[in-house]
């Protein structure tokens, strides 16, 4: 019997996912269905533009979908185009792959205000995400305040101290370049809740905080522990290094002429300003069990730009339980319900790097093949047929895979000098092109 299997999205988890079965052995028919025109997620939106080598994971994506081991359908997305009742009618195995691209609110007064933003919008809105290039921040304001202490913080803050040179060499589309490079932006301050020791960051995205060419990591060695003996051994290891490295970091003279201060126990508290933020208060904690505690000491900054990133809830879509407040679907090892599965940021969270969602496509393409590939098992169903006669309906164009490849050739055609490739940037402007290729 083949199963069939829809996967949706197409970033890690959704490839890693293909991968898994690939090599089952299994006979599938594997459909990807993505709701924009172009594959591979957050490689594509959410990876830094500085940090092009990290995209080169794509390759190995590619080189499943051009050896035919998946049948791409761009521009079409599960709840708008297709419920996910009619999916699980179609096939076999349902895959929700689809990440978890909304931000968490900071949940504070004044979060609404002009200029602020979470990180999800104004990351798409640097990577030339369809759906955040008109966001417009306005960068024109000396200090810039980033909630969170993870590795999207630290991306913000690099890229908003980063030269026009640095930038040009990316794929940062030319209207963020322009807006990075005439910025006003000489102090970013990036604020954790708890100590230095909890941070998130891993070691190569904080030691590029001391190579930028334009700024300065500041801190102040009160705020880092003499030893992170308060952790359970276990886990000890990197915090250490990275207090050790913040520690570097204190030790040298901030002689560059941008900054980016690090301040830790620090939790936002209140957004200031008219229509538009003109600071933000923030109240000193102390950790204590693990959790951050207020002190009821606060201060004010001033800053014309807030970025959260705080962290990502994924999309709800009518047909799959949905855990309101974890974000995610609710799920047993990626099990949400007789023939749907959940992988990647929508099975556990936002957490972990690219080839975390590896060990996630594993465990479903094995639950997959377990429970479908047995008499009694959900299959067999008509998978792919029934799916392009539904979507036959649709007005808009579905993007194949052929697509992408002509998309992709055009980008590394149209790229600046130095620049791996100049992003289309609108699902119109993809079709467009396409149309006329
Ligand atoms: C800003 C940022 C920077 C990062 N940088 C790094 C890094 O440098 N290195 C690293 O290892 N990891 C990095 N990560 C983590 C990494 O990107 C994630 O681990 C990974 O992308 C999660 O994969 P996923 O498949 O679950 O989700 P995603 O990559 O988000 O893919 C989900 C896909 O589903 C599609 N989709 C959503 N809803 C629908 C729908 N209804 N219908 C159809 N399609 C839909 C989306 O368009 C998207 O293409 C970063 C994450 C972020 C947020």
């Amino acid at each position: 019997m083949t199963i069939s299997v829809a996967i949706i999205g197409s970033g890690p988890s959704a490839f890693y996912t293909v991968d898994a079965l690939a090599k089952s052995g299994a006979a599938c028919q594997i459909d990807m269905i993505e709701r924009l025109p172009a594959p591979f997620g957050l490689i594509r939106y959410g990876v830094a533009p500085d940090h092009e080598s990290t995209r080169k994971v794509a390759r190995n994506f590619d080189k499943l979908a051009r050896g035919g081991a998946l049948k791409f359908f761009g521009n079409v997305e599960v709840g708008r185009d297709v419920s996910m009742d009619d999916l699980r009618g179609m096939y076999d195995a349902v895959v929700l792959a689809v990440g978890a691209p909304h931000d968490r609110k900071l949940g504070i007064s004044g979060q609404d205000k002009k200029n602020v933003f979470g990180s999800a919008d104004f990351v798409g809105w640097y990577n030339g995400h369809p759906d955040f290039r008109d966001l417009n921040p306005d960068l024109k304001v000396k200090a810039a305040a980033v909630v969170g202490v993870g590795n999207v913080a630290l991306d913000v803050a690099r890229l908003l101290v980063r030269s026009r040179e640095e930038l040009s060499e990316t794929d940062m589309p030319d209207y963020a370049v322009e807006a990075f490079a005439n910025s006003s932006v000489t102090d970013v301050y990036l604020f954790g809740r708890r100590g230095p020791a909890e941070a998130a960051f891993t070691m190569g995205e904080l030691r590029e905080m001391g190579e930028l060419d334009l700024a300065s990591p500041v801190i102040d060695a009160a705020q880092l522990p003499a030893n992170v003996d308060h952790l359970p051994e276990a886990e000890r290891r990197v915090p250490a290094k990275l207090v050790e490295m913040l520690r570097a970091f204190s030790a040298k003279p901030a002689d560059k002429p941008k900054r980016v201060h690090f301040r830790f126990y620090s939790a936002p508290k209140e957004i200031h300003g008219g229509e538009r933020v003109a600071g933000i208060r923030i109240e000193r904690t102390k950790v204590e069990g693990g959790r951050a505690v207020g002190t009821g000491q606060f201060e004010d900054i001033a800053c014309g730009l807030v970025v959260a990133a705080i962290g990502y809830r994924s999309p709800k879509i009518d047909g799959a339980v949905f855990d309101d407040g974890k974000g995610l679907y609710t799920n047993t090892d990626g099990r949400v319900a007789p023939g749907l599965y959940a992988v990647g940021w929508a099975m556990r969270g936002p957490s972990g790097v690219i080839g975390s969602n590896k060990i996630d496509g594993q465990m479903v393409g094995g639950h997959i093949v377990k429970d479908c590939a047995v008499p009694g098992g959900t299959g067999p169903k008509p998978g792919r047929s029934a799916l392009e006669q539904a979507l036959a309906k649709r007005g808009s164009k579905i993007t194949n895979y052929d697509d992408w490849i002509a998309l992709d050739a055009e980008e590394v055609k149209r790229a600046r000098p130095k620049s791996p490739r100049g992003k289309f940037t609108s699902v119109g402007e993809m079709l467009r092109f396409l149309k006329k290729a």
